[in-house]
């Protein structure tokens, strides 16, 4: 069973970090409690067995915990989205906006074909950048995304609005506003 309140209070709001007058959630209380871990992966595990889609792909840094994981219970192959600089081979690139400046999003230029279908994970949905960058680079190369998940949502930065003004199936296990 599900247990939203004991998720999140294992969710710490950090005041200024990283910088002055942003909350920040910080999820490693959560990563510390294995039951808690459980919970939340079995929860998406759920959802997602019977899905339809070909690849999970997740987001750097800790978008990969979870997608790591999913992709292992689940067999699928595992594409990562990773932060400027860091992929080694042939990448594709995409410049976002995030809460706190710009940045690049990459991935493999290999990593996905026309059709192939994508569930695209993070811990957590703010202003939707990071994901709709994912979405980006996912269009980019011919495929689809058959939905983006997060732990939590803040739904008052607008991410998952936006995702969803996109066309992009939203699920989020838990929002804080
Ligand atoms: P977005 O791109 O604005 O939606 O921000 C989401 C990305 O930034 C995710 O990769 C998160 O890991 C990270 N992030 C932004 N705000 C927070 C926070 O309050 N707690 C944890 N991660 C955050």
């Amino acid at each position: 069973i599900f247990d939203e309140f004991s998720i999140k209070t294992l969710i710490r709001p950090v005041n200024d970090f990283p910088k002055p007058g942003v909350v920040f959630r910080d999820i490693t209380p959560l990563f510390q409690s294995p039951r808690a871990l459980r919970m939340v992966i079995d929860s998406l595990i759920q959802r997602y067995v019977e899905a339809d889609f070909s690849h999970v792909g997740a987001m750097d840094a800790r978008g990969f915990l979870i997608g790591s994981i999913i992709a292992y219970e689940l067999n699928k192959p595992l594409v990562l989205f990773r932060k400027q600089g860091k992929l080694p081979a042939d990448v594709i690139s995409q410049a976002y906006q995030t809460e706190y400046g710009e940045a690049f999003l990459e991935v493999h230029a290999d990593s996905l074909c026309e059709g192939d279908s994508v569930l695209i994970v993070d811990d957590l949905i703010a202003t939707g950048g990071t994901l709709l960058a994912a979405v980006q680079l996912v269009k980019r190369m011919g495929a689809g995304i058959h939905e983006a998940a997060a732990i939590i949502d803040l739904p008052e930065l607008g991410g998952s609005r936006r995702l969803q003004d996109m066309g992009i199936p939203t699920y989020s296990l838990t929002a804080f506003s």
